[in-house]
């Protein structure tokens, strides 16, 4: 007996029959439809890092740390830390540490979307994603 779970197959939005298939390398739980036989991963975790991996990136980020020295420090490859800064240039996550928010918007990093943009983060660095 297999056991039911309220997923839905991105590709025919079927509900039934969606069977657990393994993990990805950074541990979420991959799906495989049983009637397009899509394999696929339901919310990908955070493109393998965690939430809090991506805060220090960034909170690094705003010690004015190079991509490269944070990547280091991390261990994090580069371009996804690169990836990452884009991320929260367009689109903070709502349960930001409020400290960081503040930083993030003296530092002209961020601003509220009640008030223009002054400017955009710019890297010399590609954003491929990895
Ligand atoms: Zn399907």
């Amino acid at each position: 007996m297999e056991e039911i779970v309220l997923i839905e197959c991105p590709r025919c939005q079927e509900r039934t029959a969606q069977i657990r298939d393994g993990r990805t390398p950074a541990g979420s739980q991959r799906y495989r439809c049983k009637h397009c036989r899509t394999r696929y991963t339901p919310s990908p975790k955070d493109r393998g890092y965690d939430e809090e991996v991506r805060l220090q990136a960034l909170s690094l980020y705003l010690d004015d740390l190079s991509l490269r020295e944070i990547s280091r420090l991390l261990s994090v490859n580069h371009q996804s830390v690169a990836n990452w800064i884009n991320d929260y240039a367009t689109h903070m996550p709502p349960n930001l540490p409020p400290s960081i928010l503040e930083i993030a918007i003296l530092d002209g990093f961020y601003t509220p979307p009640t008030r223009p943009r002054r400017r955009k983060i710019g890297t010399s660095e590609s954003t491929n994603t990895t």
